[in-house]
């Protein structure tokens, strides 16, 4: 099997072409040939007539001499590409080269004036009566050999003419191909910004450069994000592990009281425990970028889950006092990932119980039909301004740091919320008026 694309399309062109070439000869050369052998034939006949006239008139002149007539008449007739010769029965008189005359009249069988075929060549007899005496005039000429010959020793040549000008036109034309290995060999991780360029080469591979400049477009875009998501986690990370450090650090700088140590141990669970936290939900989406997140699907009531929910926030929503409602009369069995779901409603009830100042109310409502469920958390807390609202449901996003960060977020919630609902094949929506609150709503189909 060839390797080279470039050979291969050769060899194609260069079978087909040969092919083409001799069915084309062929045909030609049956055309022609029938023709050409009517009219060889037409004038051998007349050149053997020739000959015979010639050698009667000379034997009028040289007393009846026969030998000396048929070298008369032969070299009168002054062949350029055939043969004649006079015989007397089978024993050649003259001819006028050196060719076997008596073989060739053998094969034409006796008739007094006929054209017919010997190997290679036409033949024409004539016979004639001289005094007393039949004697035969043979012309003899090949049958168009030259042409035969001019189509056999074409053929190769023009073989290999096409087959270089094949390979030439097969090399010119993947020359773009050529340039575009180079240019893709030269692209890395650290240079996904790269695009191949391909100049004006043909429209088949436009479109393979375009498709392949598309997709380092997305890979260039998904490095982006890994690198941002690994640069904002270590970031993220950096903190607790410094405040823990710290605190460890100042403690045991001093001989301390059993109350600081409880204090400062106290500080370093608090900022384990957001580590882990963190962690946690690291872990949580690099297996689901990674697809390896399996959904534990059952049946469960919707209304159940959100009860649950909003009663363990019901003591932070208490203890910031805010106002907490939870709508969720009818029986709604689900089938999905319970835990997952739990998780997303949480994220969302938290957040909008951390971005609610004191006094204010948030409203969980849940609302089922035939197509699916919708789950809206709605708050009347600080708002998002529509720049942020664009971007919260990125990793890290926080659209107000040091507020959040306050609150212990890490920007990480909405992200798995939208991470949860669509991986049930739903979305989460956002609508919200900064300073009157927002509302989140789930939209999960059956
Ligand atoms: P965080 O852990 O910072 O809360 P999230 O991904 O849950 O991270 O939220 C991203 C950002 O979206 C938050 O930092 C906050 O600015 C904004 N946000 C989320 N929920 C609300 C809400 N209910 N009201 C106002 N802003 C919100």
């Amino acid at each position: 099997m060839i390797k080279s694309f470039r050979v291969r399309l050769t060899v194609w062109y260069v079978g087909c072409f040969a092919v083409l070439f001799a069915l084309l000869t062929a045909g030609l050369y049956g055309v022609l040939s029938r023709a050409l052998t009517s009219r060889l034939d037409e004038s051998l006949l007349s050149q053997a007539a020739t000959a015979s006239a010639l050698f009667q008139d000379e034997m009028g002149e040289t007393q009846n001499d026969p030998a000396k007539s048929a070298e008369e008449a032969v070299s009168n007739m002054r062949l350029r590409a055939g043969k004649v010769a006079v015989l007397d029965g089978a024993r050649a008189l003259s001819a006028s080269g050196p060719f076997d005359a008596a073989a060739a009249v053998r094969l034409s069988g006796g008739a007094k004036e006929s054209a017919y075929a010997i190997p290679g060549a036409r033949a024409a007899v004539y016979r004639f009566n001289s005094n007393g005496r039949v004697y035969v005039a043979v012309a003899v000429e090949p049958l168009d050999a030259a042409i035969r010959r001019a189509m056999f020793l074409a053929l190769p040549l023009i073989l290999a003419i096409a087959g270089a000008g094949g390979y030439w036109f097969a090399t010119r034309g993947m020359a773009p191909l050529d340039a575009m290995a180079a240019q893709a060999r030269r692209i890395t991780g650290s240079n996904l910004e790269a695009r191949l360029q391909i100049g004006d080469a043909a429209e088949e591979l436009t479109a393979l450069a375009e498709s392949f400049n598309e997709l380092l477009g997305r890979l260039d875009q998904s490095f982006g994000n890994m690198r941002r998501f690994v640069a904002d986690a270590s970031h993220e990370l950096r903190t607790p592990v410094a405040v823990i450090r710290g605190e460890a650090d100042v403690t045991l700088a001093k001989e301390r009281s059993a109350a600081e140590y409880k204090e400062s141990l106290a500080i370093i669970l608090d900022e384990s425990r957001r580590l882990s936290r963190l962690v946690d939900d690291l872990l949580n989406l690099a297996r689901a970028d990674a697809g390896r997140v399996k959904l534990q699907a059952q049946e469960f009531y919707w209304n159940d889950l959100l009860g649950e929910c909003c009663r363990s926030v019901q003591s932070l929503a208490v203890a910031r006092e805010i106002e907490l409602e939870c709508r969720c009369a009818a029986d709604t069995p689900f089938w999905g990932d319970e835990e997952l779901l739990r998780r997303m409603t949480l994220n969302l009830l938290d957040n909008a119980i951390r971005y609610t100042p004191p006094g204010g109310k948030v409203l969980a409502e849940l609302e089922a039909d035939i197509e699916g469920v919708r789950v809206r958390i709605s708050d009347t807390g600080i708002g998002i301004g529509p720049e942020a609202a664009a971007h919260v449901f990125e990793r890290f996003f926080r659209a107000d740091k040091a507020r959040s960060r306050g609150n212990g977020g890490f920007g990480l919630g909405l992200a798995i919320v939208k991470w949860i609902a669509e991986s049930h094949r739903g979305a989460v929506e956002l609508a919200s008026q900064p300073g009157a609150g927002s509302t989140f709503t789930v939209t999960l189909p059956r």
